[in-house]
């Protein structure tokens, strides 16, 4: 890291390679499909290029663009996506980092009209809270940014209607976790159901788990 703990840009070129790696091997980035961006300083971003695997990518494929999505340098197309990062990082100046995947479960309650906003498991309070569904907007246009901007300053994740889903953070490492986290929310809350009784947590105990919560990132600092 450099001074002022901002990584570098060799350092932000291989969270790029070893998240886009992980998430593909998890599955929620098939075929070219899936792009992360994070910032580079107050006006450049390094984002992920269009038609590659993540699987396969290098950290010479980078793009680097500016905030109104104007390529800067390399070799590359920036993703076609690229209007819906634009938008949180327009929306969330405290957000450093952005992924977008098609993780299939949580991706599959998109497709039927759902988001996670049902509180069933305590981690889902501890760690995202509820997760919305933005509505339908035709992906790469700009009806991907108006649909998601209602939700961005309250929630750290969101479904994207018949789409996927988008995560954001600190770091390309926390905007991972949370997108695994989504999943992870999405699989328990299919199989609650499957088994036929969902226990929803009552107010006193999201109450409870939202004290816990505070004390735990407290302890965490
Ligand atoms: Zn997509």
């Amino acid at each position: 890291m450099q001074d002022g703990g901002r990584e570098t840009e060799v350092e932000l070129r291989r969270d790029l390679v070893r998240f886009g790696k992980w998430l593909s091997r998890l599955g929620f980035m098939p075929g070219t499909s899936g792009n992360l961006s994070v910032r580079l300083d107050e006006e450049r971003l390094l984002v992920t290029p269009t038609g590659v695997s993540k699987y396969l990518m290098r950290p010479g494929d980078m793009v680097i663009v500016d905030l109104k999505g104007h390529l800067l340098a390399g070799t590359r197309k920036a993703t076609s996506e690229l209007s819906m990062h634009l938008a949180v990082y327009h929306e969330r100046k405290d957000i450093e980092a952005v992924i977008h995947s098609h993780p299939p479960i949580a991706t599959a309650f998109a497709c039927a009209g759902r988001g996670l906003d049902e509180m069933l498991c305590q981690e889902a309070v501890m760690t995202l809270g509820p997760v919305p569904l933005a509505k339908y907007a035709t992906t790469g246009t700009d009806e991907v940014a108006a649909s998601l901007v209602p939700y961005l300053a309250g929630h750290q994740a969101i479904l994207m209607a018949n789409h996927g889903a988008v995560a954001y953070g600190c770091s390309v490492l926390d905007a991972f976790l949370k997108m695994e986290t989504v999943e992870h929310l999405a699989q328990i809350r299919l199989v609650a159901h499957q088994l036929g009784s969902p226990q929803i947590l009552t107010d006193e105990q999201l109450e409870e788990l939202t004290h816990a919560k505070s004390k735990y990132v407290l302890n965490a600092r």
